[in-house]
């Protein structure tokens, strides 16, 4: 209960729909439009239960942003969710072997996210 989760994606109308369904269970959502802004949150000292970011960004890649954290001993801890809007097999085993958590490919139900994110919160 009131765990924090940063979203990041460069669209902003995802990140209203995620807060409605996830913010249900006394959960925060906190929306980043980039991961630099995100890494900077981070390096203020904020920790989220849960980070879920879009692959396709511009400043930085999912990709990029993922193997930052993971290469970090300070964010490695931190669970990470990818959201892609591309159902690629080598994207997908490309994440996991960079340390992703899960996988979920755009356009998904809120309702599978919700379930799929339970263990982490
Ligand atoms: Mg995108």
């Amino acid at each position: 209960m009131n765990k924090t989760i940063a979203f990041i994606d460069d669209k902003p109308t995802i990140g209203k729909i995620l807060k409605t369904y996830l913010e249900e269970d006394g959960n925060r959502l906190l929306y980043f439009e980039n991961a630099p802004s995100a890494i900077e949150w981070l390096d203020q000292g904020n920790r989220p239960a849960l980070i879920i970011t879009d692959m396709r960004m511009p400043l930085m890649s999912g990709d990029e942003f993922l193997a930052f954290l993971k290469s970090n001993p300070l964010y490695k801890p931190i669970p990470v969710v990818i959201l892609s809007s591309a159902e690629s097999t080598d994207e997908r085993i490309r994440a996991f072997e960079a340390g992703a958590d899960d996988y979920i490919v755009k356009p998904f139900n809120p309702l599978e996210l919700k379930a799929r994110i339970k263990k982490y919160l």
